[in-house]
């Protein structure tokens, strides 16, 4: 077996963590970073949506102190940890960068190439995709064998897995270093191979899709669904309630990259999916989706 070197065991000891996209997602993961006692820098191409992200980590934390979970002081040092960067420049000296940036391999992969350019080269990149290939991924970086799919669950704070996702070259001080982090956070990993969508959405986006072909074949409406696998197979959630949640954009992508990976027809992204993502109506985020949530209660669309 070949010996480690120096720089190797160096790489593997994470202080510092970069985040790349201050979205649900981002603010999620520099949430429990920070919380954990990580050094977090948040990047976004949006001064707002840094901004936002911030107004959403403060909140989700003053929630936790109310509810007992967190301290006064504890909140305050996990914000204190959080810096906020409008420069990929600012995440140079990171241990480990995450990307949770849009679901686009395009903008994932103009990300990894400025990101390498100017980050250490001992620190490992990670991306919190959904779906797309981490060999895929790591071969637009110039360090396959430091990068892996690091995916973290909606709402970050709340959820208690994590799937980590190795690419094809991915080293083994990578993998023990990011499962090292994972743990840290006080989360438990799956691992899964790297094929389309992974574990868990390739078992849930299947069911969402299904959900909205009922919705546009005209089995049922957007309540009766949701109720139907609230009450008839105990879901937490509805799943058009889901879809809402986790962004129909995402969904969209998610089920995209199922079909084109796979191709298999079975997992063509329903035509009303499609036209809700046309429309702009991408779920709570853009206060619209199968739900429109700009009232006091949400009132569904169909
Ligand atoms: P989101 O739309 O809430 O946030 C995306 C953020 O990325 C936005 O703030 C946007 O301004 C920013 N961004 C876009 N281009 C950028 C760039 N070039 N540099 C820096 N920031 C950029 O999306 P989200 O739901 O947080 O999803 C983000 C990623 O996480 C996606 O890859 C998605 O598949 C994955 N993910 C989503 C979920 C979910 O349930 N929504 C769960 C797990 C993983």
């Amino acid at each position: 077996m070949r010996a480690v070197p120096v720089d190797d065991i160096m790489a593997a000891v994470i202080k510092k963590v970069g985040v790349i996209g201050a979205g649900q997602m981002g603010n999620g993961i520099a949430h429990v970073a920070a919380l954990a006692g990580f050094d977090v820098v948040l990047n976004d191409i949006s001064a707002d949506r840094l901004k936002s992200g911030m107004a959403t980590i403060n909140g989700n934390l003053a929630r936790q102190v109310s509810k007992k979970g967190v301290s006064e002081d504890d909140k305050a040092k996990a914000v204190g940890r959080i810096k906020l960067a409008e420069k990929l420049d600012d995440l140079a000296d990171c241990d480990l960068v995450i990307e949770t940036a849009v679901e686009k391999e395009e903008v994932k992969r103009k990300i990894f190439h400025e990101l390498c350019a100017v980050l250490k080269p001992e620190a490992i990149v990670a991306s919190d995709t959904s779906s797309i290939s981490i060999t895929r991924l790591a071969a637009a970086t110039d360090r396959p064998e430091r990068f892996i799919g690091i995916h973290f669950m909606n709402p970050v704070p709340l959820m208690e897995l994590v799937e980590l996702i190795r690419g094809i070259a991915t080293d083994d001080q990578t993998f023990e270093a990011s499962k090292e982090f994972v743990a840290k956070l006080g989360k438990q990993v799956a691992v899964s191979e790297d094929f389309p969508a992974f574990i868990v959405n390739r078992i849930l986006l299947p069911m969402i899709n299904e959900a909205i072909y009922t919705l546009y074949e005209g089995v049922g409406n957007v309540e009766a669904i949701d109720a139907a696998m609230k009450l008839g197979a105990h879901h937490p959630m509805g799943p058009l309630e889901l879809a809402d949640f986790i962004g129909l954009d995402t969904c969209l992508s998610i089920m995209q990259v199922l079909h084109e990976g796979l191709a298999d027809s079975k997992y063509r992204p329903c035509p009303l999916l499609v036209k809700y993502v046309e429309a702009g109506w991408l779920g709570r985020k853009t206060q619209r989706g199968f739900y429109d949530y700009r009232g006091a209660k949400p009132v569904p669309t169909r």
